[in-house]
């Protein structure tokens, strides 16, 4: 008889929740997302952990404007992750050179995550965000067996194609018992400068019918701006740098709904 792979499952000594950030496809938005949302919450005064699982390609230490540097290591050999704007963050770009590739296969995916769920020393956290790589592989199943997730955000583009690999992502959470919290939509439209309406920037897909008719709740909707972009390249997120602005005030409203569920 096979064993419940989930039985394996025990909780990180300090952090109460455990929130994954995914999406069927690459390029949608889930680590501007998993970046906002963890600025967003440490506003609230919570204490916040940022984990960049991507392991494809991991971006969190660019857009948190901590490029180039090393987490020290303790007498314990603990990993101590680095502190940017308040948040702590862990991320395999820490330790492979920006641009190089990393070649990784099953057991090594499955070490690596350990690592970074249990030897780093992350102290109290009230949320861990852990920024997944595109897709249903093994990153999100091996940290479904390791550790209790509080819950799941699907980040997705309005247009059809992005719906389609967005479902993969959503189906596979229901299949490892993952509770959905809702659906991010970014990219949902584009007010250019001067213009008194905003274009829709994708054809509007069937994300909202879809929603609606699977009662998953549409938490937030991020319009496409330059300055999202400019301001991860930056490497300080748009919560932080422009608190007041459309974008911004879409994240606070995820941190909103997030804390809403716990
Ligand atoms: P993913 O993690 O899904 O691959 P990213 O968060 O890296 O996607 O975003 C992909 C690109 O799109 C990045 O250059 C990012 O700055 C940009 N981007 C994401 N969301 C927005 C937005 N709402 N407005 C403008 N640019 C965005």
């Amino acid at each position: 008889m096979s064993q419940n792979p989930f039985l394996s499952q025990a909780p990180i000594e300090g952090i109460k929740q455990i929130i994954v950030v995914g999406s069927g496809k690459g390029g949608v938005g889930k680590s501007t997302t998993s970046v906002n949302l963890a600025c967003a919450l440490k506003q609230k005064g919570l204490k916040v952990g940022l984990l960049d699982a991507d392991i494809y390609g991991p971006s969190l230490p660019r857009m948190m404007g901590a490029i180039n540097q090393h987490p020290q290591v303790d007498e314990e050999k603990k990993i101590i992750p680095l502190v940017r704007l308040g948040i702590k963050l862990m991320s395999l770009g820490f330790l492979v050179e920006e641009g190089s590739s990393v070649v990784w296969r099953g057991p090594m995916i499955f070490k690596a995550l350990d690592q970074f769920l249990r030897d780093v020393k992350w102290g109290e956290l009230d949320y861990l965000i852990i920024d997944l790589p595109p897709g249903t592989g093994d990153v999100p199943l091996t940290i479904a067996q390791k550790v209790p997730v509080s819950g799941a955000i699907i980040v997705t583009t309005p247009q059809n194609i992005s719906l389609v690999d967005a479902k993969k992502a959503m189906d596979m959470f229901n299949q490892i018992n993952v509770p959905l919290l809702g659906v991010v939509e970014n990219m949902s439209s584009f007010t250019p400068p001067g213009a008194a309406e905003p274009l829709q920037l994708f054809p509007k897909g069937d994300l909202d019918k879809f929603l609606v008719d699977q009662k998953i709740l549409k938490m937030i909707e991020i319009p496409f701006n330059p300055a999202v972009g400019l301001c991860s390249e930056a490497g300080i997120p748009i919560v932080e740098s422009n608190p007041e602005g459309l974008e911004a005030k879409a994240f606070t409203g995820l941190a909103e709904k997030v804390c809403s569920h716990f």
